[in-house]
């Protein structure tokens, strides 16, 4: 069997169309259009890539996007004057700060000094609690990206065994949370799985929807994937390539190649949970425009 592959570009592309509408709608009744601020500090290169993309997207589709480019050595006070300078200007709607930050930069002081209301990653604890009690303002990026992803191609987790790979503030912790709620695009009974699960192999391979948010490449194996489950790799890392230009080339968490042939539905990396995380940012963006 080859699987399906569930194409996150173009299930992002129709998103960002139907968005569209949505933010002349509120250009024309905010008088201005929404405003997403991006703060990078230093000069990690995914991290750099990763706005480059935000930023692209935004201006695409009329957001008006700022980044804002802070040195390696930005104090935490420096840091949080910006947030606060951000906090208080009413033409940013939405304020990202791209992780990680620095050493000396506190991620959880930074987070919990943003405006819940600006909040478009959904990190800051009160959107957490929000989510985690099923009433959302936001919901995270890549987790929403994830579910929105599973529902656009037709795939729905009610009642589904799921098994999350990853339990990171970020992308796995969220996403069970939202899995385990009431609804179609929930009702799920997930197991989540970490560095101390004992037989990951079993755990994966009793789920239905198997979902990998690790950061380990390839560590899904088609030994560890029940026949025709469909199989949503978040993964995205860089292994050493020297027959590429750039020297490295980017990987999931599951062995793709040999996995399509087990699963019924597969996600690429890139072009699956990558997109839809910006489709979801965007979303969220939008989202933060109304609440002003
Ligand atoms: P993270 O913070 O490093 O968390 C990784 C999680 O996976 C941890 O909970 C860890 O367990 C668990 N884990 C690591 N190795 C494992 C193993 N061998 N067996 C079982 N569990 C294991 O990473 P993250 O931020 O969640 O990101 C995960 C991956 O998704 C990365 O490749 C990242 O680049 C990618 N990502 C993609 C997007 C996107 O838009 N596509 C967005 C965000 C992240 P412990 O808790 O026990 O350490």
């Amino acid at each position: 069997m080859t699987a399906t592959l569930l194409d996150g570009t173009a299930v992002a592309r129709t998103i960002r169309e139907e968005l569209a509408g949505q933010i002349r709608d509120l250009s024309s009744r905010l008088k201005r259009p929404p405003g997403l601020t991006v703060v990078i500090v230093g000069e990690n290169p995914a991290s750099q890539v990763y706005v480059r993309m935000k930023h692209r997207a935004c201006q695409e589709i009329g957001v008006a996007s700022e980044v804002i480019t802070l040195p390696a050595e930005t104090s935490e006070t420096e840091l949080l004057a910006t947030v606060a300078r951000l906090n208080a200007d009413p033409c940013v709607d939405g304020i990202l700060v791209q992780l990680p930050l620095p050493r000396q930069i506190s991620e959880p002081r930074i987070i919990e000094a943003i405006d819940p209301s600006k909040d478009v990653d959904c990190f800051h604890p009160v959107n957490v609690g929000l989510m985690a009690v099923g009433q959302p303002r936001f919901l995270p990026c890549t987790p929403a990206g994830v579910v929105e992803l599973l529902r656009r191609t037709g795939h729905t987790t009610q009642g589904k065994r799921v098994t999350v790979v990853g339990r990171s503030n970020i992308v796995g912790r969220p996403l069970a949370i939202m899995l385990g709620h009431r609804g179609p695009m929930a009702d799920a009974t997930v197991t989540v799985c970490h560095t101390k699960t004992p037989d990951l192999a079993a755990a994966c391979r009793q789920a239905e929807i198997l979902i990998a948010a690790a950061g380990v490449p390839r560590c899904v194996t088609a030994e560890m994937v029940a026949p025709g489950a469909v199989v949503v790799d978040v993964g995205v890392n860089r292994v050493d390539d020297p027959a590429s230009e750039r020297g490295y080339r980017l990987a999931g968490d599951v062995d793709f190649d040999a996995v399509k042939e087990v699963a019924s539905a597969i996600t690429p990396v890139p072009g699956g949970v990558g997109p839809m995380t910006i489709a979801m940012l965007l979303t969220n963006a939008c989202k933060a425009a109304t609440l002003h």
